[in-house]
């Protein structure tokens, strides 16, 4: 803010999009693979690091590096607030109503897991179902598995139309008196589907149960308040939103949190320990066993600044309009087979080129400087139900423009005719 209070605007806010000076903060950009310049089609796997992010954990670990909460001298006070901070700035983004509803987990996987192992292990009953889509990620389905198998519960699937939409209709006939939880991913990896998770969330709550969004896709891309969506739990990884790897939050609703045993024990998650009882943390340090991830919370809270910078809707609406031009390129191509064609998408662009193996595509693209994924991404229920067991993926970020996409469709017609 300036001496008179007034806000200094954004650079970026209200203006049209610059996506030069969006590059310029991605230090990593500025170099050549194979003799041609990066272009970082990779956003889905992980995104890039702005420069303000880095230096927010090269500051922390230069200037105020101290374990947290347990010392009285000024490091521990400096490197406490930092990470408190960062849980404030998390809350802040995703709309919780108390900094006590955000728990620091290493990523998605991690926070589906802790969600499994307390909420699942203590709530799940035989017979109970879990109702999730099939475009779901292997980390929305496997702890859910395991947990299921442990407790007897059982797992029903949403499915999708050829659009890859989630069929409501079917959706609205599994939901019953059975019914535990529901489990959606917001955005799917795989086929960028946004799912109607508002109007889920609510077709859920006629039933009094619990929700859990995995907002790995959708939190750098999607303005996100998990109030309104009224979910009970929302999980996301910071490296998929500009931030370090090995950190991510789970946001668990204060009444079913207060309900939730610890899962991992050990320092900071206790009241007091004696050798014949152990008495538990308030949420959230109850989750937050062992000397947490103090940097990478840092650096997280430095993403979620530089994503508000910009702007959500802003960013929503640049992606928006380069994944209408990249689709509108790619599907011109003949052979090629765009999988995912959902009226609401995040800018993933899953393809298959006929006469050609996903990976060879993919190696061949590495030798044009351009990063895509080739595989099955963690998600293969989804691509078994278009008969594929690998796509080439493509996928969009802030930093990625019209020149990288015409670059990417000139590349794919190559490869295609040999
Ligand atoms: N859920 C979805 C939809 C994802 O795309 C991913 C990552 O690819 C994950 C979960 C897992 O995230 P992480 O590997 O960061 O734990």
């Amino acid at each position: 803010t300036k001496a008179n209070g007034k806000a200094t605007p954004s650079p970026y806010v209200s203006r049209p999009f610059d996506v030069a000076a969006v590059r310029r903060d991605f230090p990593i950009l500025n170099q050549r693979i194979h003799g041609k310049p990066l272009a970082w089609l990779d956003n889905a796997a992980t995104t890039q690091k702005p420069q303000s992010v880095i230096d927010a954990i090269s500051r922390f670990y230069a200037h105020d590096n101290s374990n947290i909460h347990r010392a009285a001298h000024t490091l521990a006070a400096r490197a406490t607030d930092a990470y408190e901070q960062a849980r404030q700035k998390v809350q802040g983004f995703l709309g919780a109503s108390s900094a006590k509803e955000i728990i620091f987990v290493r990523g998605t996987t991690e926070g589906i897991n802790l969600i499994a192992h307390t909420y699942g292990r203590k709530f799940l009953q035989p017979g109970d179902e879990i109702v999730m889509s099939i475009l779901e990620h292997h980390a929305n389905i496997v702890p859910w598995q395991m947990i299921a198998k442990e407790r007897g519960a059982v797992i029903r699937v949403i499915p999708v139309t050829d659009q890859g939409e989630v069929k409501l209709e079917e959706y609205q006939a599994l939901l019953g008196p059975r019914t535990k939880l529901v489990a959606l991913t917001h955005a799917s990896n795989s086929l960028g589907t946004i799912l109607p998770v508002a109007e889920m969330t609510q077709m859920a709550k006629r039933y009094n149960v619990r929700v859990l969004i995995d907002g790995a896709q959708s939190v750098a891309h999607v303005p996100v308040n998990v109030q309104q969506l009224g979910c009970d739990f929302y999980v996301f990884s910071g490296h998929k939103i500009f931030g370090p790897t090995g950190i991510g939050a789970v946001f668990a609703k204060q009444e079913v949190q207060e309900f939730m045993p610890p899962w991992q024990g050990g320092g900071n998650m206790i009241r007091n320990v004696t050798f014949e009882e152990t008495t538990y943390a308030e949420p959230p340090a109850r989750f937050e066993a062992g000397t947490p991830n103090i940097a990478d919370a840092v650096g997280l809270g430095a993403a979620l600044d530089y994503v508000n910078r910009l702007g959500l809707p802003n960013i929503a609406k640049y992606e928006h309009e380069l994944l209408e031009y990249a689709t509108e390129r790619l599907s011109r191509i003949d052979g090629l087979r765009l999988i995912g064609t959902a009226r609401e998408k995040v800018g993933v662009l899953s393809f298959v080129l006929r006469g050609r193996k996903t990976e060879e595509v993919g190696r061949l693209l590495d030798l044009e400087g351009i990063a895509v994924r080739a595989g099955h991404h963690c998600s293969q229920p989804s691509l078994r139900r278009f008969g594929v067991e690998s796509t080439v993926r493509p996928s969009l970020s802030i930093y990625n423009t019209t020149e990288e996409v015409d670059r990417l469709t000139d590349a794919v017609k190559r490869i295609q005719r040999g």
